[in-house]
């Protein structure tokens, strides 16, 4: 099914002035972007190009930690388990139990690399529980940092392994060429050297037989957010724009609880991590009612898009006359300020005291379970291309991630990409592709795309919400011209405004609520939409099927 309308089928860009040859060269500095550069490194030249400074990126944002399976008591099945559980009927089973049963191995590794987790009696380590999980199977550092710890340690890592990181540079379009034998392949990457305001100093191609794309997810989309300002989507418009597929676009985990601190705030919002209701608090409406008695068997614990929806419903019933927001009540928790410093912290800033008061919460675009189709091993349709982490959808997540998978599995596909292109690359290629014209959207328009996604595109989603944010995203695009200066801004926008035309593409074409998808006019499950939906960009339109 096309949508209507048209997305740039290249990032408008000066001419490239300098070119750079390697082995493999990495877009993204997160979790998976670190970990495969790691792995690639002792045997292979390794290019880590990162559009702003290495820890920009979601991973460093991580409160909860990472899912593995350190306790006796619990088992690889178990974890196996309450993925699937948690994701709708759409995972990839075999690909769940690889990336579980390498779990503990990813938590090892990162403490070989000298990662300090919190302190306890599993392998040395604590382990909390989070939403979905039926076990504590939580590893975490610093109480709620540990993404934070992660990032360190990789950062680290990656620079003492001879890494060449180049910050301040920005992926905009792949290069692509074909083998000997007349298979299309990735030839290099173009890439934009960026001044201290997002301004191009240069444009240049590195040229590599591997490509790896770490660049994460696209929670910027949204006007509500807990994702920072550098995960806007850029790596999987990337690979629209090359003719790669990318699958479950329209899966996208609402935060149930980021910090609510007003009807007109916009941006990265503060983090309300689920562990803190794992160690026992509970939501609360207005009015003072349990939102989540009766909902679910796991209540406060049920999975991410049960609790989100849960609270939509209750905020639009207004209890108490408030309609956007509800409460957490956290106050029966010990020892909340050791435990949860930096969301104490983020309170505080706010004026709220989450030890003695009640915080005001909301749902926001957290996690998106789609991205560029690929296997464990970052591979996709198309020679040479690799994705990793939250940019790639392997089927780990399916139709809903179960919450600290997504930092473990950014570890275990990074290493294993990077292990697999140290035993062998793939055939260099000559570039030989003629680019298309290339075209941008002004930077402003971001906040009409940001605020049409949350106001239409968000928890719950309506037949004619969907038709207004496609009208919306139309007129956005009859803007896209060449004539646009190309900045970092620019090339986001326009990013953007092509994964939301596909965002909502996909949002239209599933008739059905499935994991964390959910339609006002299709309210359940419908086992004929037991599959995946893959968009593609054909002729400059956005196609589903
Ligand atoms: C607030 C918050 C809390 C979370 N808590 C948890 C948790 O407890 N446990 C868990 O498992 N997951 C959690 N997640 C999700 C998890 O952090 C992410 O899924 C994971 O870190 C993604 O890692 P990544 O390496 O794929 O991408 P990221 O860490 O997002 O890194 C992407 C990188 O790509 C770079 N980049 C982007 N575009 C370009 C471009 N065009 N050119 C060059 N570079 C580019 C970015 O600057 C960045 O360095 C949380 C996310 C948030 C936002």
């Amino acid at each position: 099914m096309p949508s209507n309308n048209l997305v740039p089928r290249q990032l408008a860009a000066p001419e490239p002035t300098w070119t750079v040859t390697t082995d493999v060269v990495i877009l993204g500095s997160g979790a998976a972007g670190l970990s495969a550069a790691l792995a690639a490194r002792p045997v292979r030249d390794v290019v880590l190009i990162t559009k702003d400074v290495l820890a920009a990126g979601s991973t460093s944002w991580a409160q909860g930690g990472l899912a593995a399976v350190l306790d006796p008591n619990d088992s690889i099945e178990n974890h196996v388990q309450d993925t699937l559980e948690a994701g709708g009927g759409l995972c990839d089973e075999a690909a769940v139990r690889t990336l579980v049963s390498e779990a503990p191995t990813a938590i090892r590794y990162l403490m070989e690399l000298g990662a300090s987790f919190d302190p306890g009696a599993h392998e040395g380590v604590a382990l909390t529980r989070e939403g979905g999980h039926s076990h504590r199977r939580i590893v975490h550092a610093g109480g709620d940092q540990s993404g934070a710890e992660v990032q360190r340690t990789l950062d680290e890592s990656v620079r003492l392994a001879g890494v060449q990181v180049v910050e301040k540079a920005f992926g905009i379009d792949l290069v692509i060429g074909h083998t000997k034998s007349g298979v299309r392949a990735v030839a290099g990457v173009k890439v934009a050297i960026l001044d201290s305001n997002g301004g191009v100093e240069s444009v240049g191609i590195v040229y590599a037989p591997a490509v790896i794309v770490a660049t994460g997810g696209y929670g910027q989309v949204y006007a509500s957010t807990s994702n920072p300002p550098a995960v806007t989507g850029d790596g999987i418009a990337l690979a629209l724009r090359a003719g790669v597929a990318a699958s479950d676009l329209e899966f996208i985990q609402f935060h149930p609880t980021v910090l609510w601190v007003g009807s007109e705030a916009t941006g990265q919002q503060a983090l309300i991590s689920e562990a803190v209701r794992g160690e026992g608090a509970i939501l609360l409406d207005a009015a003072g009612g349990r939102v989540m008695a009766g909902v679910h068997p796991q209540e406060d614990l049920a999975p991410r898009d049960v609790v989100a929806a849960a609270i939509s419903r209750r905020m639009a019933e207004a209890p108490a006359g408030v309609d956007d927001h509800v409460y957490l009540d956290a106050r029966r928790i010990e020892n909340f300020e050791e435990r949860f410093p930096s969301i104490t912290a983020s309170c505080r800033n706010v004026g709220i005291d989450p030890v003695t008061e009640l915080i005001p919460v909301s749902p926001a675009a957290h996690y998106v379970c789609g991205g560029v189709k690929a296997t464990l091993d970052g591979t996709t349709s198309l020679q040479g291309l690799f994705v990793v982490g939250e940019a790639a959808c392997t089927g780990v997540h399916g139709a809903n991630r179960l919450a600290s998978n997504s930092l473990t599995e950014g570890v275990v596909a990074g290493t294993r990409v990077g292990r697999a292109l140290s035993w062998s690359l793939p055939e260099i290629v000559e570039p030989q592709e003629v680019e298309a014209d290339g075209a941008l959207i002004d930077s402003y328009h971001r906040a009409a795309l940001r605020n049409a996604m949350s106001k239409y595109v968000g928890v719950l989603r309506t037949p004619d919400g969907l038709e207004a944010a496609s009208a919306i995203l139309r007129t956005l695009a009859d803007n896209a011209s060449a004539a646009v200066v190309p900045t970092r801004k620019a090339f986001e926008a326009t990013n953007m405004l092509t994964i939301a035309t596909a965002v909502v593409a996909a949002a239209k074409a599933r008739t059905e609520s499935r994991g964390c998808h959910r339609r006002t006019d299709f309210a359940e499950p419908l086992a004929a939409w037991e599959r995946h939906l893959m968009c593609r960009i054909v002729d400059g339109r956005v196609e589903v099927d």
